[in-house]
């Protein structure tokens, strides 16, 4: 990714923090902005960093402090705790427009057009993706799991989980993020939420986008079922998930022996990028 367009990202990332409020209470450290904690966050992925802490002893560094404010655009960098004290409070899906400026931006360097695979269409990994759990920090929206300690006694783990969607081709290392879909539970749920609930809402919520991509899902066996299919299939749009034979055995049994005539067989050979 060029400078130019880490900093167009990093300007979007400042003009939704100008528009998200600030729900520190009087009183509170109002030292460090919004906007200062949402660059340096982006930045702890864009760098690399493996946790917070990384990112902490990295920014004791001079000229590593120099990088996040000329990369950044960052006035003031703010701890580890405190940029945690000021994002935790922020509804996810009020980024979401960063994700969209993001494929804008994309669109405009055209990296976007050479994604597209099989005379068109825009490949769309689909995949559920924890990114916080414990067994004694929770929240009203944790999705929940009993287990067995290895004592055989019954534990709640709390959890969060994310549908991630990403523009990705099989013969590039360019994979770019869309906005994900959060799978948390709400007021008012029968049911906790789940992965394929979350993937039936982010269809709707997101249709207007989708036609443009017109987009081919790719996705596991999970997303393989009745629902997730009809409703890709009503939208006019297309997938590829993996059918396994153990959680499929009504289409193995329709399938096997079935007067099929095999039209192509395409395999990929594991070493080259290119399809054997
Ligand atoms: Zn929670």
């Amino acid at each position: 990714m060029g400078r130019g367009i880490l900093k167009r990202l990093a300007n979007s990332l400042g003009q939704v923090a100008a528009r998200l409020p600030d729900t520190r209470r009087p009183g509170n450290d109002t030292k460090y902005e919004l906007q200062d904690a949402l660059k340096s966050a982006l930045s702890v992925f864009y760098l690399l960093h493996p946790s917070l802490l990384d990112f902490q002893r990295a920014m004791e560094k001079k000229h590593r402090r120099s990088n996040l404010e000329t990369l950044f655009g960052v006035k003031e960098i703010p701890s580890s705790n405190q940029m945690k004290t000021l994002l935790d409070d922020i509804e996810p899906g009020g980024l979401d427009c960063v994700f969209d400026e993001g494929l804008r931006i994309s669109k405009l360097e055209g990296v976007y057009s050479k994604q597209k695979v099989l005379g068109g269409l825009m490949p769309l990994a689909v995949d559920g993706t924890w990114y916080f759990s414990s067994k004694e920090i929770h929240c009203e929206h944790c999705l929940t799991q009993t287990r067995k300690n290895k004592d055989g006694e019954e534990e709640t783990l709390y959890y969060h989980d994310a549908l991630t969607v990403a523009i990705v081709h099989y013969n590039s290392s360019v994979v770019l993020p869309l906005a994900p879909e959060f799978i948390r539970n709400e007021d008012g749920m029968d049911k906790q939420d789940c992965e394929i609930n979350a993937f039936k809402r982010y269809l709707e919520r997101r249709k207007e986008q989708l036609k443009l991509l017109n987009p081919v899902f790719l996705g596991d066996d999970l997303y393989s079922c009745h629902s997730i299919c009809s409703k890709i299939d009503e939208m006019g749009m297309r997938f590829l998930f993996t059918c396994k034979d153990t959680s499929h055995r009504w289409i193995v049994e329709q399938t096997e022996g079935a007067p099929f005539e095999e039209y192509k067989r395409v395999e990929w050979d594991g070493k080259n990028h290119e399809f054997a």
